[in-house]
């Protein structure tokens, strides 16, 4: 896919009303046969992190998720040369790897270097809260339960569903994402069970 056909990379999306930037993906390497046929430097342009190019590879895009979501909001990379970027791969065998970069206004990406005082990773304190239960969850979770998280490491015996949902705001929050459309910016209040939306979770970050 040499640097990309138009219908792949002009992502039909100028016409979109969206709050949130534009992002660039570029591929930087191609360690096996992928049937999207993708190739080194094609470039894709997201409307916003819920707008990829026309035909993007859905397995990609499920890998790629939390860092768009997570950049969409300021989240920073410490330890990449921009910090507002990140690499990502493909989930299926590592066919292919990618850089993901966020856009400003003018389509130029943005460009924070490398903090020189990085040290390794920093795991944010974060709690998950069921803020609303409208039906049955087959974990009985209800109204008010709690739980703590550190940085990226998982709740032993957590639903997997809830889970899969409320990783890209845990990732985002873990590097430092804000939520500016929410009365606490450190806080996202809308993390819904995808089986049938029974329970809502809040999701905070206490450090
Ligand atoms: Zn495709």
């Amino acid at each position: 896919m040499k640097n990309c056909k138009d219908e792949y990379c002009k992502a039909n999306c100028a016409d979109i009303n969206t709050p949130f930037p534009r992002l660039k993906l570029t591929c930087i390497g191609v360690y096996g046969e992928c049937y999207h046929g993708y190739e080194v430097n094609d470039e894709f342009i997201l409307g916003d992190f819920t707008h990829p190019p026309k035909h993007f590879c859905l397995g990609l895009a499920h890998a790629l998720f939390p860092v768009a979501y997570a950049l969409s909001f300021g989240a920073r990379f410490g330890f990449m040369d921009n910090q507002k970027s990140l690499k990502v791969t493909c989930p299926d065998g590592g066919k292919a790897e990618f850089l993901v970069e966020l856009l400003d206004k003018n389509d130029k990406v943005k460009f924070i270097p490398k903090d020189p005082n990085h040290k390794g990773p920093n795991p944010k304190n974060m709690e998950i809260e069921v803020v609303k239960a409208k039906g049955k969850c087959s974990y009985k979770y209800k109204l008010g339960d709690k739980w703590q998280v550190k940085g990226l490491k998982c709740i032993d015996g957590f639903c997997g569903a809830a889970w899969h949902v409320a990783f890209p705001a845990l990732f985002a929050l873990n590097f430092g994402a804000k939520f500016f459309f929410m009365k606490d910016h450190n806080s996202i209040d809308t993390v819904t069970c995808p089986d049938g939306g029974n329970i809502i979770f809040k999701i905070t970050r206490k450090d």
